[in-house]
């Protein structure tokens, strides 16, 4: 397996390269960035000034073009997305294979805190990885520390570690990953 990581928008080159380095130390398995995207303008809400997480995912579903499910992709973008009846989500995922993340709420300065690059990708790569545990089959963990468990908020995410259960891995083992 190799992950597709394709930057939606604007998103800073340090974050990525980083967010890439985190997922392939979690993964043991290569990523490859890939050519931005731009952010669909029909996906904005204006009203509620964020992208609507579905649209963005279509947009990156036709960008992308034909996906091969042992090539996932994962879209990251600065902007919020929301998703259904939610206010917010950090990421969403498609089963064709599309998993987008959102870092605009996992920067220490959205809740009036310092930037802390290293915070920033730590959570990024939690997320990631977390919707990437969805690709591969998983469900939400009741276990808090597992990356697999559903984040709420920033805190939520920064209780989890930066790996899946022992619970989880063997859930995708019996799939056939190893992890
Ligand atoms: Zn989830
Ligand atoms: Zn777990």
């Amino acid at each position: 397996m190799l992950i597709r990581i394709v930057p939606i928008g604007k998103v800073e080159e340090g974050v990525l390269s980083s967010v890439k380095e985190g997922l392939e130390s979690a993964l043991g398995i290569r990523c490859r960035l890939g050519q931005a995207v731009d952010l669909p303008v029909e996906a904005y809400n204006r009203w509620r000034r964020q992208f609507d997480a579905e649209k963005v995912i279509d947009r990156i579903c036709s960008a992308v073009g034909v996906i091969d499910r042992d090539l996932p992709v994962l879209g990251i973008t600065g902007e919020d997305i929301y998703y259904d009846g939610l206010n917010f989500v950090f990421g969403l995922e498609d089963p064709a294979g599309f998993c987008l993340v959102s870092i605009a709420r996992l920067r220490p300065e959205f809740y009036g805190e310092r930037p802390n690059f290293d915070r920033l990708v730590q959570r990024s790569v939690k997320e990631a990885l977390h919707e990437i545990g969805h690709y591969l089959g998983l469900s939400h963990c009741r276990s808090p520390e597992c990356v697999m468990s559903f984040s709420a908020c920033v805190e939520d995410i920064d209780r989890k570690k930066t790996e899946f259960c022992s619970n989880c891995r063997v859930r995708m083992a019996t799939k056939g990953i190893n992890i």
